[in-house]
């Protein structure tokens, strides 16, 4: 039977909720030992399905400050559970929220917010304060009067009719999910085999295969990587030349398939209008990128030298990629495993950066510094920031809520990501950033 928590900081109305859901008879039929107190666990039957729902009220005690503890209490509430619904005080958010909603992102459930104690229709746009929190499915809700009450047990019972589904498709654990993209002949398929160890690639390599798409995963420091679509890299392309390599279809689909993508370039050559082409389609598909010249064998010398020639071409690349500066580019030889350990490690940067959240608080601190030293030197601009929210991850997604969008000069958005960069960092990461207008 699957198994649904009920969620939330004191006094937000759990115990209200979970009556509501159980029904009248208030049937609980079993208890659950947890650090501070022991876990309500009723069934539910609603038309299509029946659930476990767990009410965790008293596990977060009013006294309670945000540490390490109510981390623990609150993944241990969690531990097991199918959905969550977390619930908050809909007419007034709380930071408590945002540290209960990283939690519960972390631990990657399907999660449904509900905006309890909006007891009339007017108080529903309340609810969108919440959007921040970074959940889709926000309910308006009001426990003492029942509003919400159908539509929440119809949103309980999708969910967990999809479930078999999520779960067979959720990775166990987080994944980093790369693509290597190049011109033929650049060593993509010399860097899996690396990368993978020889064998390994020599097992997964099917002949006669005509599956189209066929990942490896595997263990590299620590990390689980599924490379995408190893199968068609290593298949060889009939594709000989430069003559548009980027454009096939599979290059597309294995970039949008994946979080990190490697773009190789061979050492001897430079940028082309092609590989400017796909970085720039890379970027505006949302994902991250590291440009890694290859063949590095060949350029190296066995000097300290080495560094000034990196350096040089690093400072070409800029050149050529212009806006695209926040990517960075490493040297690798995939013949003799050169820095392959170094390209790696930028990866694993790149992708938590990637994954990376800014905490509200954090970023306001931040703006609100940021925006004095702005106004201080342009007076005269009429736009006005209030507060800013990051609303997504992968690839980081920020809200500014302004007085008015005509006052967004139209460099302001670019020079607003590049504060932000420079605050944060977010190497190799698109971010991108919206303004809302707020009366
Ligand atoms: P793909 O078409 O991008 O998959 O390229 P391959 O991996 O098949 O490599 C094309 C050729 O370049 C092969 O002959 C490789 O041995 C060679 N090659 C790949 N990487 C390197 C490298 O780092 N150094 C040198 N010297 N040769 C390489």
């Amino acid at each position: 039977m699957p198994v649904v928590a009920i969620v939330g900081r004191p006094n937000v109305g759990k115990s209200s909720l979970f009556n509501l859901l159980i029904g009248e008879r208030k049937s609980i039929v079993d208890k659950m030992e947890g650090v501070t107190r022991d876990i309500n666990i009723g069934i539910v039957r609603t038309g299509q399905v029946s659930y476990k729902l767990l009410d965790t009220a008293g596990y977060i005690e009013k006294r309670d400050k945000f540490n390490k503890l109510v981390q623990e209490k609150i993944k241990e509430a969690i531990e097991g559970t199918d959905l969550i619904l977390f619930i908050v005080d809909g007419r007034t958010p709380n930071p408590f929220d945002e540290d209960i909603a990283l939690i519960l992102k972390r631990e990657q459930k399907p999660v449904i917010i509900i905006a309890n104690k909006l007891d009339n229709s007017d108080m529903e746009v309340l609810a969108d304060q919440f959007y921040h929190l970074g959940f889709d499915t926000i309910i308006p809700f009001s426990v003492s009067h029942k509003r919400g009450y159908i539509q929440i047990n119809e949103i309980i019972e999708d969910m967990l009719s999809h479930l078999q589904y999520v779960k067979e498709d959720m990775p166990e654990e987080n994944e980093i999910k790369i693509s290597i993209v190049g011109k033929p002949n650049v060593g993509k398929s010399l860097l899996i085999n690396r990368l993978l160890g020889y064998e390994r690639s020599i097992v997964s390599d099917i002949p006669g295969t005509t599956r189209d798409s066929v990942d490896d995963v595997f263990r590299y420091s620590g990390y689980l990587i599924r490379l995408i679509d190893t199968a068609g890299l290593k298949r060889k392309s009939k594709v000989t030349g430069s003559v548009e390599y980027y454009s096939n279809v599979r290059t597309v689909q294995t970039i949008e398939k994946s979080n990190v993508v490697i773009m190789l370039i061979d050492a001897a050559e430079q940028i082309t209008q092609q590989d400017r082409k796909i970085i720039e389609m890379v970027i505006r598909k949302g994902k991250a990128l590291v440009i890694a010249y290859n063949k590095w064998d060949l350029k190296r010398t066995r000097s300290n030298d080495d560094y000034r020639q990196m350096e040089g071409t690093r400072k070409l690349t800029y050149k050529e990629i212009g806006i695209y500066h926040f990517v960075p580019v490493e040297f690798i030889s995939a013949m003799d495993g050169y820095r392959i350990d170094k390209l790696m490690e930028t990866v694993f940067r790149v992708d938590r950066d990637y994954h990376y959240r800014v905490p509200t608080a954090v970023l306001n601190e931040w703006l609100a510094k940021e925006f004095r030293e702005t106004n201080a030197k342009r007076p005269s601009s009429n736009l006005r920031i209030y507060y800013a929210t990051q609303i997504y991850s992968a690839p980081p997604k920020f809200m500014f809520f302004i007085n008015k969008k005509e006052y967004v000069r139209k460099d302001f958005p670019r020079q607003a990501e590049n504060k932000l960069r420079e605050a944060f960092e977010f190497t190799g990461t698109p971010i991108k950033i919206i303004f809302k207008e707020k009366g």
